[in-house]
């Protein structure tokens, strides 16, 4: 029994492990046992470490982000005290080690962050997300020594960054981008735009893709770091979007943009393989921008409906109200449990591509009913901009668009049925 308690004691670091390893490990460990499955818990248990982020971030939401959220969604852009509050409560750099000056803690942090933040404002929630599950992820899993040492303190303490890949001609077909990068001496100099780029207002460094080899097709796709002051480097005012309008999202323009061989990410003509990694990831961070989003507008919306006296009755007491709230409810746990269970894979070192996929495309879809229907339960001042309902109605748009649109999950989704299938 003490063994059995060492060896699960080592293996909890990672919070989830994989079972089927621990089980070995336990039979190789005591093979009189039988491989018994550990105590398997619910999906929804998090550890106490999560439970603080989470509980911290709730809180942080509601007295310092909340009475800010509609004057913000006005101006199209971020208080520079919020922002500030992110960086100064670890919450731009979550996983980074401590050693860099982040917080250190582990995925599904990250994810009970955006799920918390986007309940309040899914800008924030985004502006989180990509920080963490884009742009730090990828220096900590691909950047040299020296990269980490330059760039994980500043995007943990107070330099925004943004991850430019699309274009204004290559969005689903991303790796058909334009930007080229070509070597002169030891430098290398990149031309071409990037479109859609969020946060890109506010970002100090860009992770940008471009072609450095173009006769290798999409081989020749690197990442290269990208500082906003470099000579020749522009960014457009942010767009004007139908949601999510604090998050400024606009185009990048490289003109001679003169980078050393140092700026580049990972492998040369490695790129793809580092945005196809990357941005599996980033998708589970989307679908917990989709459930936060989702259940803040049915929190915002329950009292009302409890509130709203109709025929002499609450109008949550009519059983035709009741039916479409359970199933919203219902809808929205599915997608829960979809987002924590794909981050609890990824955590536990397996393959979560589908899992990834399949959550991203469900929360954002779900999120999407809840809100149709929340403005529906709430009558005519649903439709009124004194509540928040139409906000997160425009926010949630945005799900079945950016880090793949809905099809390009589901394609992604029926190539790996496919797969399964005829192995
Ligand atoms: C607010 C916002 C923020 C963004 N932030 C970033 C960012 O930070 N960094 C970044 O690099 N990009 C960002 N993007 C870009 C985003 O990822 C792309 O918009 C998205 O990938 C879709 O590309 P597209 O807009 O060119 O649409 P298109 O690719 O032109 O798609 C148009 C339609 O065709 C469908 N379609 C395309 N190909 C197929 C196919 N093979 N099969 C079936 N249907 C298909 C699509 O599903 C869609 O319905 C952002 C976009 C927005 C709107």
């Amino acid at each position: 029994m003490n063994s059995l308690f060492k060896i699960t004691k080592t293996l909890t670091s990672n919070n989830l492990r994989n079972i089927y390893t621990v089980a070995k490990k336990l039979q190789q460990a005591q093979p009189h046992l039988e491989a018994t499955p550990l105590a398997v818990q619910p999906l929804t248990t998090l550890t106490e470490d999560e439970l603080a982020m989470k509980e911290t971030v709730a809180r942080l939401a509601q007295e310092q982000i909340a009475p800010h959220v509609r004057e913000m969604d006005n101006e199209g852009r971020f208080k520079d005290s919020i922002v500030e509050m992110l960086f100064s409560n670890g919450l731009m750099g979550i996983q980074i080690d401590p050693d860099y000056g982040g917080a250190g803690c582990n995925f599904m942090t990250t994810v009970l962050t955006v799920e918390e933040l986007s309940k309040v404002d899914p800008s924030l929630g985004i502006l989180v997300d990509l920080q963490n599950t884009l742009i730090a992820n990828v220096i900590i899993r691909f950047g040299n020594e020296e990269q980490k040492k330059t760039y994980l303190p500043r995007l943990a303490t107070n330099t925004v960054s943004s991850f430019a890949l699309t274009e204004p001609s290559s969005g689903s077909d991303a790796f058909a981008l334009k930007t080229i990068a070509k070597k002169d001496g030891s430098d290398y100099i990149i031309n071409g735009s990037k479109m859609w780029i969020s946060n890109s207002d506010l970002a100090g460094v860009f992770l940008v893709l471009a072609n450095a080899d173009p006769s290798k097709g999409y081989k020749g796709i690197t990442c290269f770091i990208v500082e906003r002051d470099t000579p020749g480097f522009t960014v457009a005012k942010p767009e004007k979007k139908l949601g999510i309008a604090a998050s400024g999202t606009c185009m990048l323009t490289f003109d001679n943009v003169r980078v050393p061989e140092s700026a580049i990410l990972g492998e040369f003509g490695k790129g793809y393989k580092l945005a196809i990694e990357t941005l599996n990831e980033g998708r589970i961070g989307i679908g917990a921008q989709m459930i936060g989003l989702a259940q803040g507008c049915f929190d915002a919306t329950i009292p009302y409906t409890m509130e709203r006296m109709q025929f002499g009755k609450p109008v949550f007491s009519f059983q035709g109200m009741q039916h479409q709230i359970a199933q919203v409810a219902t809808e929205i746990e599915a997608a829960r449990l979809m987002v924590y269970n794909a981050a609890r894979i990824l955590e536990s070192g397996q393959n979560y591509t589908k899992e990834a996929a399949m959550a991203k495309w469900y929360a954002a879809e779900i999120a999407q009913r809840a809100c149709i229907k929340c403005i529906d339960w709430m009558g005519g001042v649903g439709f009124s901009k004194d509540f928040i309902q139409e906000k997160f109605y425009r926010d949630v748009k945005i799900g079945s668009i950016y880090e793949g649109t809905y099809n390009i999950h589901l394609s992604t989704i029926a190539k790996l049925i496919e797969k399964e299938y005829k192995n």
